[in-house]
């Protein structure tokens, strides 16, 4: 008979959601987050408020986070990681380690990997914009954690800046660096995040940087236009190929692609839009489960547009951001729909067991 546990490995957004709905479902959700609290990167980032309606982080998470942590059928396992995995759909016999080195053996029927990603280190020799250099060049990683101590100051003076710049696609749409994909979510973010900056600084000028932009769907509505419109954030279409210290100020060297001439720029603050590469968890389980990685070096799925949660190895799927660049809305989508598939597969082996 099948074991009647599911797996769930990463307790982020999309670990979560498969977690509840597992759980929801009738079965046993086992769920090992290997830092020792919940959220993903939304919590371990420091994410200050989520698209589209700037809500606060811990408020719009905190429904989703309670039902994990109240639900009798989850069981969670924080600072815990799965060293391997033997045996097949229905019947994995998963190892499982504990900070403290010890170790315990748990049967588990499916597995949800759900271990997220992790950002683009902007020091990597091919970026020109001295993140490791100059102070005031940030990412919007930095920025969000700034944003939630309610304040965005230069971190070389403590000051508020004048004039603030974001630029896109830091290593993403890069084939030199072979990032050959779109992370999907910075221009949003840093749509969002220039709202904010409005916000608290009403008199400093914004710049979004940016090869073409990509909004989708309603934050096409509910950012963009929302930032160009109301906020009067600066949108120039241009490619920096570097960025220096002037003085006391960042110069931004490029290209105006509209004008089809070089610029030069002098901004206090600099905020690179910094995208998503697997995670070191997402790719340590490809090689405990053996799931093969797409060419970005995501985990691979097997169905394409119609079936986006399901892996090469029968009995394990994949959910949220371990399967490529994924707002909160995939990822939280994904976390469903991999419950619905695994408890599915549960009740099938044991149908067929009991028949
Ligand atoms: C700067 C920035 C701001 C963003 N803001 C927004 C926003 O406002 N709105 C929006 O829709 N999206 C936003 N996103 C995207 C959002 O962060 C992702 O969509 C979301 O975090 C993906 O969730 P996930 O659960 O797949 O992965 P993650 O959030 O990365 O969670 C993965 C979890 O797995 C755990 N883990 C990793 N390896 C292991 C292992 N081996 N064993 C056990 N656990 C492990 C990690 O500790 C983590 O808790 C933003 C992204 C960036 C870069
Ligand atoms: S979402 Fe925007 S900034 Fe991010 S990689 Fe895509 S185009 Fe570039």
């Amino acid at each position: 008979m099948a074991a009647d546990t599911v797996l769930i490995v990463g307790g982020g957004p999309a670990g979560l959601e498969a977690a509840r709905g597992v759980a929801d479902l009738g079965k046993r959700a086992l769920l090992v987050e290997a830092r020792s609290q919940l959220g993903g990167t939304p919590y371990s980032s420091s994410y200050a408020t989520l698209t589209p309606d700037l809500q606060d982080t811990e408020e719009a998470m905190s429904g989703l986070l309670n039902d994990v942590l109240n639900h009798p059928l989850v069981d969670l396992r924080l600072g815990t990681r799965v060293i391997q995995s033997t045996g097949q759909q229905g019947d994995f016999d998963i190892t499982l380690e504990k900070e403290d080195g010890t170790t315990s053996q748990e049967k588990v029927g499916a597995v949800i990997i759900a271990t997220g990603f992790q950002h683009f280190d902007p020091g990597r020799e091919t970026q020109m914009y001295g993140y490791y250099e100059y102070d005031d060049v940030i990412t919007l990683v930095d920025a969000e954690k700034m944003m939630k101590q309610g304040k965005i100051v230069r971190p070389s003076t403590g000051e508020a800046p004048e004039k603030v710049a974001f630029i896109q696609c830091v290593g993403s749409r890069d084939r030199q660096i072979g990032n050959k994909y779109c992370s999907k979510v910075c221009c949003g973010i840093a749509s969002k995040q220039s709202i904010e900056i409005k916000r608290m600084l009403p008199n400093s000028k914004v710049f979004i940087f940016y090869i073409d932009m990509r909004m989708y769907g309603f934050w096409e509505d509910q950012i963009y236009w929302k930032a160009q419109e109301e906020y009067k954030v600066n949108y120039i279409r241009g490619i920096v190929t570097e960025v220096i210290r002037k003085g006391d100020k960042l110069l931004i060297k490029g290209e105006d692609t509209t004008m089809g001439r070089p610029m030069e720029v002098q901004m206090d603050m600099v905020i690179l839009s910094v995208g998503m590469e697997p995670s070191k968890g997402t790719v340590n389980m490809s090689q405990v489960f053996s799931i093969p990685r797409e060419e970005h070096g995501f985990l691979a799925t097997v169905g394409g547009p119609l079936d986006t949660v399901s892996t090469p190895v029968p009995g394990i799927f994949v959910a949220g951001a371990a399967a490529g660049p994924k707002d909160l809305e995939d990822s939280i989508s994904m976390g469903g729909a991999a419950a619905m598939k695994s408890v599915a597969l549960l009740s099938r082996l044991q149908r067929v067991t009991v028949g």
